[in-house]
C-alpha cells in the first residue's frame, strides 16, 4: 500500500471561527481529519505531521520552509509522496521556496489548501485534499508520475514555482500564466505528460539545501514615484538582491534620480533582478529603450519567472557571495522548471 506523509502547516483549510472576535483562527489538525472521513477510503497509509505552531500563511517564512524541507528529507525514503497543507495567501512563495530547497527531487510534493474552512458546508477543502493525496500516490510502472513540487487547487495541478495567487474570492485562486497546467482533474485525471518535470541527471541523489538568506528586497515601481521613494525605500540597508517589479516587458522610467540610485546599487554589488508586474509574459530587456538602459547598467533579466519564485530563488542563490556574472548565470539556469531557459 502507498504511503503518504501529510504536513499540516495551517491556513484556512484547518481554521475555525472564533465567535468572540468573528475572525478565522487555526485549530488542531485532529479536527480536520474528523471532517473528512472519506480519506480513510483512499488506498493508502496516511501519516500526519503538524508543525509546532500552525499558522496563517502570512506568518510563514524561511524557517518554516526549511522545516518543511527537513521533514521531507527525514522521511523521504519512508513515503511515496508528500502533501503539504498550507494557507493559500503565501502558498506560491512557500512552494517555490520548497521546490528550490528540495533539489534532485523524484517524488511528488503537493501543496494544497482551501478558500473555505474544512468545516464549512460549501468547502473546497475536501476535493483539494483528496485529489492532492491521489496525485501523491499516482504511479506508472512503479514510478511516481509527479516528480516535482506541485500546487493543487480547484481541479488543477500546477508547477508550484510557476504559480501566483490571483483571487481572494473564487475557488479558482491560482494561475500559472507562463507554464501549462500539469494535471486537469475532471472525471479522470488528465495528465499533461510532456510538461512534467524530470531531473536533469537521472542518477543524481536527492539533495536538500539547508539554508536560505533573507537579504532580499522587492520594490514595485509605479508611475510618478517621488524622487525619495527609491532612496528611502532601502535607506541605509544594503540587501544582497533587489527584485525590481517593472512595467510591461521590463521597462522602467528614465528619471535621473532613479537611474543614479540604480547605478550606485549595482556598483555597490547589489544584484538587481528585473521582473514584470504583468501577470503573464516576461521581461525582454532591450526591446524598448526604457529597458535597454537597465541592461547597460547591469540589471539582470528575470525573464518569465514569477515574483514569488524570483524572491525564493534569490534567497537561495544569495547564501553565497557570487559575482554579478555568476549570479546572473545561476539565476538564468532552471533549477526545477521555474524559468524558461
Ligand atoms: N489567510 C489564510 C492563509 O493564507 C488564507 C487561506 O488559507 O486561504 O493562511
Amino acid at each position: 500500500m502507498s504511503k503518504v506523509l501529510i504536513i499540516y502547516t495551517g491556513g484556512t483549510i484547518g481554521m475555525k471561527k472564533d465567535y468572540n472576535s468573528g475572525s478565522l483562527m487555526p485549530f488542531d489538525f485532529a479536527h480536520l481529519i474528523e471532517h473528512i472521513p472519506e480519506i480513510t477510503h483512499l488506498d493508502c497509509d496516511l501519516k500526519v505531521i503538524t508543525l509546532n505552531l500552525i499558522k496563517d500563511s502570512s506568518d510563514v517564512g524561511l524557517s518554516e520552509w526549511l522545516e518543511m524541507s527537513r521533514i521531507i528529507e527525514a522521511n523521504y525514503t519512508k513515503f511515496d509522496g508528500f502533501v503539504i497543507l498550507h494557507g493559500s495567501d503565501t502558498m506560491s512563495y512557500s512552494s517555490s521556496a520548497v521546490s528550490f530547497l528540495l533539489q534532485q527531487l523524484d517524488k511528488p510534493v503537493i501543496f494544497t489548501g482551501s478558500q473555505l474552512p474544512i468545516g464549512d458546508l460549501r468547502t473546497d477543502a475536501k476535493e483539494n485534499l483528496i485529489s492532492a493525496i491521489q496525485l501523491a500516490i499516482l504511479q506508472k510502472d512503479g514510478v511516481p508520475v509527479i516528480q516535482e513540487v506541485g500546487l493543487y487547487f480547484e481541479y488543477k495541478l500546477y508547477r508550484a514555482n510557476r504559480t501566483t495567487k490571483i483571487n481572494t474570492e473564487h475557488f479558482k485562486a491560482f494561475e500559472s500564466p507562463n507554464y501549462p497546467v500539469l494535471v486537469d482533474s475532471g472525471l479522470h485525471m488528465k495528465i499533461n505528460h510532456q510538461s512534467l518535470w524530470r531531473k536533469k541527471e537521472e542518477n543524481s541523489p536527492f539533495d536538500v539545501k539547508q539554508n536560505m538568506c533573507d537579504e532580499v528586497v522587492l520594490c514595485k515601481l509605479f508611475p510618478g514615484f517621488n524622487p525619495n521613494y527609491f532612496e528611502s525605500y532601502l535607506g541605509e540597508y544594503k540587501p544582497r538582491v533587489l527584485i525590481l517589479e517593472t512595467f510591461g516587458s521590463g521597462n522602467a522610467p528614465r528619471y535621473n534620480y532613479f537611474l543614479d540610485q540604480l547605478e550606485l546599487m549595482v556598483e555597490s554589488g547589489i544584484h538587481v533582478v528585473n521582473v514584470t508586474q504583468c501577470i503573464g509574459g516576461g521581461v525582454m530587456m532591450g526591446y524598448y529603450e526604457n529597458s535597454l538602459y537597465l541592461k547597460d547598467l547591469g540589471v539582470i533579466s528575470g525573464k518569465d519567472i514569477t515574483t514569488e519564485s524570483a524572491i525564493a530563488k534569490a534567497m537561495l542563490l544569495s547564501i553565497e557571495s557570487l559575482s554579478r556574472e555568476d549570479f546572473e548565470r545561476a539565476f538564468h539556469q532552471s533549477l526545477c522548471g521555474e524559468i524558461s531557459e
